[in-house]
């Protein structure tokens, strides 16, 4: 039984949606004089879009998610606010997915008040339409059913934080494991799987951080 909804992208299928949503700028007539990517989930898909549109100038905004201390809200802050000249251009702004929006709505907001571009439009490659807030000018793939895509530039990542939460939990009933039963349990969580070395990094970041400690060949969460 699979507890997060999760779906493996490749990087084959990265470049394949790059070249799809860049096909359907283009077929818009939106010719970007400027990419701007929003970091860090927007920069594989805006350095492809540079390619596929033949777009020299590629800047980045950082807009985060940051949970605030012993609070469930979270707000998007934009991390680095240096300040450029866009007047007259054509820009495009290019993020992974559009989950909520917020991170996106406020990268927006705060280019077109203070780069001020002639005009300003959004692209990502999908678009999880139930959640969103906002819907951007250009998508590849609309999402209907909401599921963490586990993006090849987040593999570690993720896997690191994915095993953490599994081990949290499953830890609590079981504290000894084997490497095949991390990766077993992780597949039957996840519904995927990343890879060995993916696995056997993740676990050495997650001995480092405390939570596992290695014992022979098996492996004892520290709960
Ligand atoms: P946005 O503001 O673009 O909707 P969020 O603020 O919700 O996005 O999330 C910020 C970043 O977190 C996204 O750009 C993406 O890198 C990552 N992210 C959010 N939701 C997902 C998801 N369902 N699958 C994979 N990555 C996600």
């Amino acid at each position: 039984m699979v507890k997060v909804n999760t779906k493996l992208v490749s990087w084959e299928e990265i470049v394949e949606w790059s070249r799809g949503l860049a096909k359907i700028i283009k077929s818009s007539g939106y010719k970007p004089d400027v990419i701007i990517a929003v970091a860090r989930g927007g920069y594989v898909p805006a350095r492809l879009l540079c390619d596929f549109l033949m777009v020299e100038n590629l800047l980045s905004i950082q807009s985060q998610h940051w949970t605030e201390a012993a609070k469930v809200a979270e707000k998007a802050v934009i991390k680095f606010q240096y300040s450029i000249d866009l007047n007259g251009a054509k820009a495009l702004l290019v993020d992974d997915i559009v989950d909520t929006g917020e991170s996106l709505m406020l990268a927006k907001e705060f280019i077109v008040r203070n780069w001020r571009p002639k005009e300003l439009k959004i692209a990502t490659l999908q678009w999880i339409s139930p959640v969103a807030k906002i819907k951007p000018d250009y998508y590849f793939i609309e999402v209907k059913d909401w599921v963490w895509f586990q993006y090849p530039w987040t593999r570690l990542e993720d896997t690191c934080q994915f095993i953490r939460r599994m081990l949290t939990e499953e830890g609590k009933s079981k504290r000894e494991w084997y490497l095949g039963e991390i990766i077993d349990k992780f597949r039957e969580w996840y519904g995927i799987d990343v890879g060995m070395e993916y696995y056997k990094e993740a676990i050495e970041l997650l001995i480092e951080e405390g939570l596992i400690v290695r014992s022979g060949d098996k492996y004892l969460v520290r709960v």
